[in-house]
């Protein structure tokens, strides 16, 4: 009897789903791509668009403004070299180019097919506000990376609707992508944002395996070095993956790829490539960095950072970013959440599964903090967040690494004291994940309140102070509730005098002075001077190593003379060498009284949940 009930529920759900679907396939708006890069020679991605069931408010094909991860704006549009439309008899419908990003079909209930071709952002004549290469699009002879955003547009109003892909590609190359494919070899996207989360990467690549935990995971290789290729960069980074499990306890993703594109300083110079590094997508990441041998170990750390993203954001973010806005940047307050605590992660998972000792942990977060103090220490991270489209505010990003890194460290112990070492930021980082999640992002001006109604009053003020607010963090009084002193700075035993300055290179080459501090602001030196001469001496990125060589004849206390370029200004100054300093050190407290030691145990494991 109740086999037959079924039976027959079973038939009318079918009969219904099938008729419904036939309804809606006649009616769905369809999308699907396709990217011919069979031959490279050309340097240009040939995109074709097939399309059928648009409305009259499909009519806009948006290229990226900008992308997830990226905070910048990238402008897509300004690569693409030529854009048709054609209905579905081959004629050419009109179109316009009506802003940067956008182009409008004029008759789009006829539209069947755009053609258009979109050149690389990697060796682009288009200089001003070049993406950065992990986040832009490159082609080679012997490689092709590809975000999936830097090439692939998408009609208005139809962001969330299924898109497939294909891709035409050399034959005897290896493609490495978190994209499926179904069984006419078209990838499939639930929807715009998936698609562009997932970056393509093919050529002759390299291909390792592993497993960390339930999740399977792909390294894919590409290298001018030949000594890195997959196998041994995996062999290098497995145990710092593997050491997530335990802070994790679960897998929230099956799979995820590493992406790599490893070149050489040769290449960058060749192809006037500027920065480098990895951008995060959910289930993988894509890398551009010239490398050697000598990197390893800085790769091994960002594929930790990266792979931890699998966290947030892509199970924990705001409104703001979870329908992403290509078109307009938009953003979020909580780049604190996603890449200050994502970092931390990042550390304190090998401390807590035994793979770095208590000091090498310290010495990471020592040397955190002496990049920190290159940045300006007084924007908030909030201000960091919300302003982090705003050119003066932009170069304070990086800082989300180092200082925002160490305030949620710091939280975690706040945590931890208040919780009597039973809850640290770990415990409520998994509690938030679970109540929120891929498919429910927290909302954007509530997620403070939330927070500290997950946690403990006290948590506001943490939040007001050091979030919201750029009060200096309270390293002394933290850390010495794990029994560790910590001192701003010491007379180093090194004896070589220094200037004390620390230098950067800004986007023209030119060398810049950046975080400096009280004893060289006496002598007139400001962050963001430009160096034109030290020591009488021209001093440029070339002769800057052999200008600064003199110091090794000079003493603690020589005047020297410098010239630097300020506004439209030439100054002079003059100062003396300084003795060295050594700065942010933590030591281990001689004695721990039982609470201290007590806060200790809980802080180096992960605690039950
Ligand atoms: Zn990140």
């Amino acid at each position: 009897m109740k086999i037959k009930k079924l039976l027959f529920f079973l038939s009318i759900l079918y009969i219904s789903g099938c008729s419904t679907h036939t309804i809606t396939s006649n009616q769905t708006p369809q999308i699907f791509y396709n990217i011919n890069v069979k031959n490279s020679e050309d340097d240009l991605f040939h995109v074709t668009v097939l399309t059928s069931n648009l409305t009259e408010k499909n009519g806009v094909y948006n290229f990226a403004a900008t992308a997830p991860g990226t905070y910048h704006e990238l402008d897509f549009g300004r690569f693409v070299k030529t854009f048709k439309a054609y209905d579905g008899n081959g004629n050419e419908l009109s179109t316009k180019n009506s802003s940067a990003n956008m182009w409008e079909i004029e008759d789009v209930l006829r539209l069947s097919k755009i053609e258009y071709d979109i050149e690389d952002t990697f060796d682009s004549e288009i200089r001003k506000n070049q993406p950065a290469p992990m986040c832009g699009s490159g082609i080679d002879d012997d490689f092709i990376a590809m975000n999936t955003f830097a090439i692939l547009g998408y009609f208005e109003g139809l962001q969330s609707n299924p898109v497939k892909l294909k891709v035409e590609y050399n034959p005897d190359w290896v493609i490495g992508t978190s994209l499926i494919s179904d069984e006419n070899g078209y990838y499939t996207a639930d929807t715009y944002d998936r698609l562009a989360d997932s970056p393509i990467l093919m050529g002759e690549l390299t291909v390792a395996t592993t497993k960390v935990g339930e999740i399977d995971v792909e390294v894919y290789v590409y290298a001018i070095d030949t000594a890195l290729y997959a196998q041994k960069i995996l062999i290098l980074a497995d145990d710092v993956l593997q050491s997530s499990k335990g802070f994790v306890g679960y897998a929230p993703v099956e799979n995820y790829k590493f992406l790599m594109l490893l070149l050489s300083e040769e290449y960058y110079d060749t192809n006037q490539l500027m920065g480098g590094g990895a951008l995060e997508h959910s289930y993988s990441s894509l890398y551009v960095q010239a490398a050697t041998e000598n990197d390893l170990p800085r790769l091994r750390s960002t594929m930790a950072h990266e792979f931890m993203h699998i966290l947030t954001p892509l199970n924990l973010s705001s409104e703001i970013i979870h329908t992403y806005n290509f078109a307009t940047p938009r953003a979020s307050e909580h780049i604190w959440l996603y890449e200050g605590v994502t970092e931390w992660v990042s550390d304190i998972m090998q401390l807590r599964s035994g793979l770095i000792t208590i000091e090498e942990y310290l010495n990471q977060f020592s040397r955190k903090l002496r990049i920190n103090d290159d940045f300006d220490p007084n924007i908030s991270l909030s201000k960091m967040s919300l302003e982090v489209y705003v050119d003066s505010v932009k170069p304070q990003f990086l800082n989300f690494y180092n200082r925002g890194a160490a305030t949620a460290a710091l939280l975690d112990i706040r945590l931890l004291e208040l919780s009597n070492g039973k809850r640290g930021l770990r415990e409520v980082y998994l509690a938030l994940l679970e109540r929120f999640g891929k498919d429910r992002p927290f909302p954007e001006d509530k997620f403070f309140d939330i927070f500290v109604e997950m946690t403990y009053p006290e948590i506001e003020d943490f939040i007001n102070d050091y979030i919201r607010g750029s009060k200096p963090l309270p390293f002394v009084e933290y850390m010495a509730m794990l029994g560790f002193s910590y001192a701003e700075e010491k007379i180093s035993e090194d004896t070589r005098p220094t200037i004390g300055i620390n230098i950067s290179v800004n986007e023209e080459g030119e060398l810049f002075l950046i975080g400096v501090k009280n004893e060289t602001q006496k002598f007139g030196l400001s962050s963001g001077d430009i160096l034109l001469k030290v020591f009488g001496e021209e001093i440029n990125i070339k002769t800057a190593r052999e200008v600064l060589q003199k110091l090794d004849n000079m003493s603690i206390g020589d005047p020297y003379e410098m010239v630097v370029r300020r506004g439209e200004k030439e100054i002079t100054l003059n100062g003396e060498l300084l003795q060295r300093k050594t700065r942010h050190i933590f030591e281990e407290m001689q004695k721990l009284k039982p609470k201290q030691q007590a806060m200790r145990e809980s802080w180096v494991k992960n605690l039950d949940r």
